[in-house]
């Protein structure tokens, strides 16, 4: 009879419910916390043309928005920017990479698709698109014009009740709100 291993067997049958633990507390909080979105009163400088081309882009950005900036990476949907993006009221939305505006409040609504979602950008020429094929897919890549910063995707005819049919779902992690002034103060 085949001898077992008695230091190793008692602890086997609990192995793997601790690594599926382990893993399902770190996606969960991966997804809840996410990276937040940069909210300030202080509207960001906007880089010139020269120091965006100069420009430290993994000393400038934290890692998450690097990735996502300059490697065209997504953010985990739903987490904390989403929960941010929706409570927030009248502002603009800013580049986190070179301060260009992109996007108004105005714009806004919620797809529910876990990103946050835009009808128009604040100035048609903020943004430009390119096409996108990876992942199998041919998608519209939707990137910052004045730094080349990828921020997410453009998608059409889906039949939203916004002006445009257009939702630019972009990755809220690389975006900066500044919350208009209060009209009263
Ligand atoms: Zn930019």
């Amino acid at each position: 009879m085949k001898q077992q291993e008695p230091a190793i067997r008692p602890l086997l049958p609990f192995a793997r419910p601790v690594a599926r633990l382990l893993s399902a507390v770190f996606l969960s909080t991966c997804t809840i916390l996410g990276a937040p979105m940069k909210e300030t009163d202080d509207h960001p400088e906007k880089l010139s043309k020269e120091k965006v081309a100069a420009a430290d882009w993994s000393e400038r950005l934290t890692p998450e928005q690097y990735r996502i900036l300059r490697e065209a990476g997504t953010e985990a949907p739903g987490g904390q920017v989403y929960q941010q993006f929706k409570a927030q009221a009248s502002g603009t939305y800013y580049c986190a990479g070179c301060g260009a505006e992109l996007f108004h409040a105005e714009q806004k609504f919620d797809a529910r698709c876990g990103w946050p979602s835009f009808w128009n950008p604040s100035e048609i020429d903020a943004i430009k698109t390119r096409e996108d094929t990876s992942l199998g897919m041919v998608r519209t890549e939707v990137l910052c014009a004045h730094c080349d910063g990828h921020l997410g995707h453009l998608f059409k005819g889906e039949g939203f009740d916004t002006p445009t049919d257009k939702r630019y779902c972009i990755n809220g992690t690389v975006l900066v709100f500044v919350p208009d002034d209060d009209p009263k103060s």
